[in-house]
């Protein structure tokens, strides 16, 4: 992996002065001789060749996107009482309430893929440039770099006597832990959250402006009834600047090498197919790790929820910060009521013929 900030952070040019980086026995210790290297780090050259490639990243999160939601398009039309009783709407109301039929959702999504793959093209680097930047590096030598931080911030934590013998201990596996699944995960939340607030000031303002909701984001609120496919049912302009210009930003922001990318643009992909699925599954990791999920979603698809729940996709910071957030019971409470006056609505009518009835008849 190539964190070239930290590599760059880490150098003896460093404005940082390492405070307790001095004791060069520790150090040695801790500096790690082997690569260490996790289950994900490459080494044969058929299987570099593949992942370094640009063609396999660029594809990647769109087949896994065709999977997916042929998955949940499986469960949809196959009908097994399991996931029929965890639908958040009823079968029916799919076809009788959406503005589009499922074709001209696959066509616009096919056409939103084509796009980002010709961006794509555009934007990532050439497939050597890959090779040689992430998977030839000198990761030994990454790690090392990275070694006076660790030192610094476990003693820093722990008070010297603790840390030292912690260090001597474990320090090389601290370092080699930090550098190949610390930092990547530091990295994939920052990105994750970079994308929410990307995404998340884009819808408002997709909402709020008038020309943006009309030109642009009514086309994917076509969809009263989410579905799978239907995830990436936008305008192309919308679907260049909330999801190709934000996962773009996102990835710059975090640093990510190409690989990290290609992993939080799967990732995006699968989420955002989850978050339109329109079932309630308690043990599915979209819905069970992040409170923003389909049901979540769901309700800004609805024509009382449709100025609430912006936040998307990963989590509903945003929403609560900025009062935008409405839960499943108020949503529930707002049907109940639109059910209600539907009653009495029905009820006055009724009341009404009666009534001219009783009156012919005096
Ligand atoms: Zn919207
Ligand atoms: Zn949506």
């Amino acid at each position: 992996m190539a964190f070239e900030v930290f590599t760059k952070m880490a150098s003896p040019s460093a404005l940082f002065h390492h405070q307790y980086g001095y004791n060069s026995t520790l150090l040695s210790t801790m500096t790690p001789t082997s690569l260490h290297a996790p289950f994900y780090h490459l080494t044969d050259p058929k299987h570099i060749a593949i992942a370094s490639s640009k063609t396999f990243n660029l594809l990647c999160p769109i087949v896994v996107y065709w999977v997916v939601c042929s998955l949940w398009h499986h469960l949809d039309t196959a009908k097994y009482p399991y996931f029929e009783k965890r639908r958040i709407h009823e079968s029916p109301e799919v076809l009788a309430r959406n503005k589009v039929t499922f074709m001209d959702v696959i066509k616009a999504v096919f056409f939103q893929h084509c796009i980002q793959l010709v961006l794509g093209w555009m934007w990532f680097e050439d497939t050597n440039v890959i090779l040689e930047r992430e998977f030839y590096a000198d990761h030994i030598a990454k790690m090392s770099s990275l070694v006076p931080w660790v030192a610094d911030g476990t003693l820093l934590l722990l008070g010297r006597r603790t840390g030292e013998q912690v260090l001597y201990k474990h320090g090389e596996k601290l370092v080699a832990w930090i550098y190949w699944w610390g930092i990547p995960l530091v990295q994939m939340y920052f990105a994750f959250w970079v994308t929410d607030t990307w995404q998340y000031f884009w819808h408002r303002a997709m909402h709020n402006n008038r020309f943006l909701y009309r030109h642009f984001h009514s086309h994917h609120h076509r969809l009263y009834v989410p579905f799978a496919f239907g995830a990436l049912y936008n305008h192309p302009v919308e679907g260049f600047i909330l999801d190709s210009l934000g996962s773009a930003v996102a990835e710059k922001m975090a640093l990510m090498t190409m690989s990290q990318a290609t992993l939080l643009f799967t990732i995006s992909s699968i989420k955002t197919a989850d978050d339109h699925c329109g079932y309630k599954l308690w043990w599915d990791p979209c819905q069970l790790l992040f409170a923003n999920n389909a049901d979540y979603h769901d309700v800004h698809h609805q024509a009382f929820g449709i100025k609430s729940n912006f936040s998307q996709p990963y989590f509903t910071n945003w929403d609560k910060i900025l009062g935008t957030q409405m839960s499943r019971e108020e949503a529930d409470s707002k049907t109940r009521w639109k059910k209600l006056g539907h009653e009495y609505a029905e009820h006055d009518k009724h009341n009404v013929i009666l009534e001219s009835r009783a009156k012919k008849v005096d």
